[in-house]
């Protein structure tokens, strides 16, 4: 049976979407932007980080569908009350689209309202077969120019818009992220063109996360905005 590579299970959020969540975060992602505050979610491998005390953790754990199922499960009642659910993150969950496809079901015959936020990096037919069957979408937008998207994320920028053009129209609710990373996409004319290539959609500008490169000397790894970012 394919297995799932889960690196955290976050019981009771409030920022993933409506009312109680529980967020699910999925090892791996086809991107390596500069700015990533979980880069134990990067990689699809198992990783171990050693923290300031010597303390080791091995970030991954391999689930079946129906054990995740299960585990997510235990809170249904608490989601249902609150009018939460189920959150995808990562790491990029698109990374792992079969296994989401078996998952999704399961918590779907239970009622529970599923939310993804993707960086939208993946074929368009992963894209639509996942996010056709999630309640509600984070899409993240990063950079609109291209050679700035390619410079700081590594991808291609033509992937993310074929998928936000099916996004659209496809009667999915969705909201547009920013991250907004200074020196990068943090001006304010970058703001308007943030809300001008929204259209009608929402857009929520994200903060930087000033303690985005905390987690990389864990993994022996340097933060690649140190020195670009105060
Ligand atoms: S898409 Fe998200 S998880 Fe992937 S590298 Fe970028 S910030 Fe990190």
């Amino acid at each position: 049976m394919r297995k799932g590579r889960i690196f955290e299970i976050r019981e009771f959020t409030l920022h993933d979407g409506p009312g109680v969540r529980t967020t699910v975060f999925f090892k791996g992602c086809p991107l390596r932007c500069a700015w990533c505050h979980n880069p134990e979610g990067q990689s699809s491998e198992l990783e171990t980080m050693v923290r300031t005390n010597g303390e080791k953790i091995v970030c991954g754990r391999d689930w079946t569908a129906r054990d995740l199922a299960d585990e997510l499960l235990r809170n249904a009642d608490i989601m249902a009350q609150s009018g939460g659910g189920v959150t995808f993150s990562g790491g990029e969950p698109l990374a792992q689209a079969q296994f989401l496809l078996e998952l999704i079901p399961l918590l779907k015959e239970r009622g529970v309202h599923l939310t993804i936020e993707t960086s939208g990096y993946a074929p368009l037919e992963t894209y639509r077969s996942v996010v056709s069957k999630i309640d509600f979408v984070y899409q993240d937008v990063k950079c609109l120019d291209p050679d700035a998207f390619r410079r700081w994320t590594g991808g291609e920028p033509d992937v993310v818009q074929a998928n936000i053009a099916w996004l659209r129209g496809s009667g999915v609710p969705f909201v547009f992220r920013v991250p907004c990373i200074p020196g990068v996409n943090d001006s304010a004319a970058d703001r308007e063109a943030f809300a001008a290539f929204a259209e009608d959609a929402k857009v929520e500008f994200l903060p930087y996360n000033t303690a985005a490169g905390a987690k990389y000397p864990l993994l022996g790894r340097a933060y690649p905005m140190d020195g670009i970012v105060p």
